[in-house]
């Protein structure tokens, strides 16, 4: 199967870089989200990003032009009826994602392939309100959508080689690298990545180190570009937790046990850069 038509649900941080990338490989996108409004500030930070692009010599206007003009914007989940691929970016809950992949795949063609950009929940039970298993899929990107180049692709059970085989393509197409794992809790990524963050904020929480110094230690010591701390209130705190929750749900492991601290600031608002305090104040 060709992809063609290309459908993006959720027009948020995620979503709008999904549809930029597909847009950027060729393929004609679907935008969609519940209100005008959303899809409005999706497809404006795509036209910022794509101006900055230009500014820097990486695109001509014509190909900025181009690639804004391959990408429709959608409040009907109606205008899945004719795709080939759907790319879900919507909240972080099982209960709307699944609402979704239920409507999804009553809407859409047969062949058409439904991936999940979820970062953690699992893909096989997603798959399972569906006709259609072995054309589910996690397609996991990361953020900021348009300059990482992974993209952690999540074979639920029954995901079928095929189904595989189209993603790995398409991932190659928008420019990226398709990593393939297996659905267990955090799939790769989170589940390395997490418990160090949970660690860190452990080692403020016991009055080990500062942030800073934390921060500090990660980046000159381990050369991570930035450090645990930072990335935590960049990702956002209250993310981190549900992902930590997900972790210690599904393994019944204690050692991933959230940080009480890490439970306080969520309690507290502060989630980092998105609500201008976490471990940093952000103006
Ligand atoms: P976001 O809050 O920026 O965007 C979510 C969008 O979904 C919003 O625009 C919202 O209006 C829309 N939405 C909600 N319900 C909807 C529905 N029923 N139909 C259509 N649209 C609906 O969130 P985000 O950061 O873009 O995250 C989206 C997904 O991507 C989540 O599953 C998240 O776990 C995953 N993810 C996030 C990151 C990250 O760093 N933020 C990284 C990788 C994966």
């Amino acid at each position: 199967m060709e992809v063609k038509k290309f459908m993006v649900i959720g027009a948020g941080q995620m979503g709008s870089g999904i549809a930029q990338v597909a847009a950027q490989a060729g393929l004609n996108v679907v935008l969609h989200d519940v209100k005008e409004e959303f899809v409005n500030r999706g497809l404006g930070v795509i036209t910022k990003n794509l101006t900055r692009d230009v500014e820097k010599g990486r695109k001509s206007e014509e190909e900025k032009q181009a690639i804004l003009d391959r990408i429709v914007l959608s409040t009907d989940i109606n205008n899945a009826k004719d795709v080939d691929f759907v790319v879900e970016a919507v909240v972080e809950n099982m209960d709307v994602k699944t609402a979704i992949f239920k409507q999804l795949d009553e809407i859409t063609p047969t062949h058409a392939i439904l991936a999940s950009n979820t970062s953690s929940l699992p893909i096989t039970e997603i798959a399972a309100v569906t006709n259609r298993p072995e054309k589910v899929i996690g397609m996991h990107f990361m953020n900021p959508v348009p300059v990482m180049k992974l993209i952690e692709v999540i074979r639920g059970l029954a995901t079928s080689d095929e189904t595989y085989r189209i993603v790995a393509e398409l991932s190659e197409k928008m420019s990226k690298v398709a990593v393939e794992v297996n659905d267990f809790p955090g799939f790769v990524s989170n589940r390395v990545l997490m418990p160090m963050i949970n660690e860190a904020i452990y080692c403020v929480y016991e009055g080990v180190a500062t942030p800073e110094a934390i921060d500090e230690v990660m980046k000159l010591g381990m050369n991570h570009p930035m450090g645990p701390l930072t990335l935590a209130d960049f990702i956002g705190l209250d993310t981190c937790l549900y992902i930590m929750e997900v972790l210690h749900e599904g393994f019944g492991d204690s050692k991933y046990r959230p940080c009480p601290l890490l439970r306080k600031y969520v309690k507290a608002g502060w989630l980092g850069r998105k609500s201008g305090r976490g471990f940093y104040v952000y103006e």
